[in-house]
C-alpha cells in the first residue's frame, strides 16, 4: 500500500506521519527530502550560487534555508525558479525509495500532492485539515507570526478542496489524543 498524505500549513501532517511510522509503515517527508538535496547535492548548490551567489549560503558553506525562505515568499518568480529546480528531484528521490522496496507499506507526505497532479502515484491519498485560526495558534507557538501563515497558506489550493480530493480525510481540530485515535483507527482499516 502506497499513501499519499497531505493537507494544509500547520495541519498536523508531520504527527500523522510519526504515527504511521510507529505502526510500522516506511514514511517520507517532503521537506525532510528537501533539506538533504541542500545539504548533499552539489549540482543543487551550485544552481543556488549561480542563481543567488553567496547571500544563500551561511560562513560555514552550508546552505542558509532561511535566506531562501525569505527571498522565495516575498517574490513568485523566484519560488518557481526554485521549484522547477528541487521538485523533479523530491519526486525522484522518494520514488525511487518506493521503487527499492514495493512490497513495503509507505507514506509519502506531500503538501502539493494535488497542486502538482501526484495522486495517481498512491493507492490512496490522505488530507490533514483544520481550521484556520487553530493552525495560526499552533503555528504562532512555533515561531511563525500569523501573516507568515496566511502567506503559506495562500499559495497552497484551499484546503476544503484538498479535502474533496482525498480518498480520507483527518479531522484535526481537536486535541492530540483525538488525532492518534482517528489516525490509529484509519491504519487498522487499511490494513484489514
Ligand atoms: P504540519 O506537518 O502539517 O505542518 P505539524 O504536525 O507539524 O503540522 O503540527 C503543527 C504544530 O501543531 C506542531 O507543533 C504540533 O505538535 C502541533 N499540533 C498538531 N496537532 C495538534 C493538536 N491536535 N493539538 C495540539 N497541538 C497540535
Amino acid at each position: 500500500m502506497k499513501i499519499g498524505l497531505t493537507g494544509g500549513i500547520g495541519c498536523g501532517k508531520s504527527t500523522v506521519v510519526k504515527l504511521f511510522a510507529d505502526a510500522g509503515w516506511k514514511t517520507i517527508e517532503s521537506d525532510a527530502v528537501v533539506r538533504g538535496i541542500l545539504s548533499d547535492s552539489e549540482v543543487v548548490q551550485a544552481a543556488l550560487r549561480a542563481h543567488w551567489g553567496e547571500i544563500v549560503f551561511l560562513s560555514t558553506g552550508e546552505v542558509d534555508r532561511k535566506a531562501i525562505a525569505a527571498i522565495v515568499f516575498r517574490d513568485d518568480a523566484e519560488l518557481i525558479w526554485l521549484e522547477t529546480l528541487l521538485h523533479p528531484l523530491v519526486r525522484a528521490e522518494w520514488s525511487n525509495q518506493l521503487a527499492a522496496e514495493p512490497e513495503h507499506d509507505w507514506l509519502v507526505e506531500i503538501p502539493l500532492l494535488f497542486e502538482k497532479r501526484l495522486e495517481t502515484e498512491f493507492d490512496l491519498t490522505v488530507c490533514v485539515i483544520s481550521s484556520p485560526d487553530v493552525v495560526e495558534a499552533r503555528m504562532v507557538c512555533r515561531g511563525y507570526t500569523g501573516a507568515e501563515v496566511e502567506q503559506r497558506r495562500l499559495r497552497q489550493m484551499p484546503l476544503q478542496e484538498k479535502a474533496q480530493r482525498a480518498d480520507r480525510v483527518i479531522s484535526n481540530t481537536g486535541s492530540l489524543e483525538f488525532l492518534k485515535r482517528q489516525t490509529i483507527r484509519l491504519i487498522a482499516e487499511i490494513q484489514a
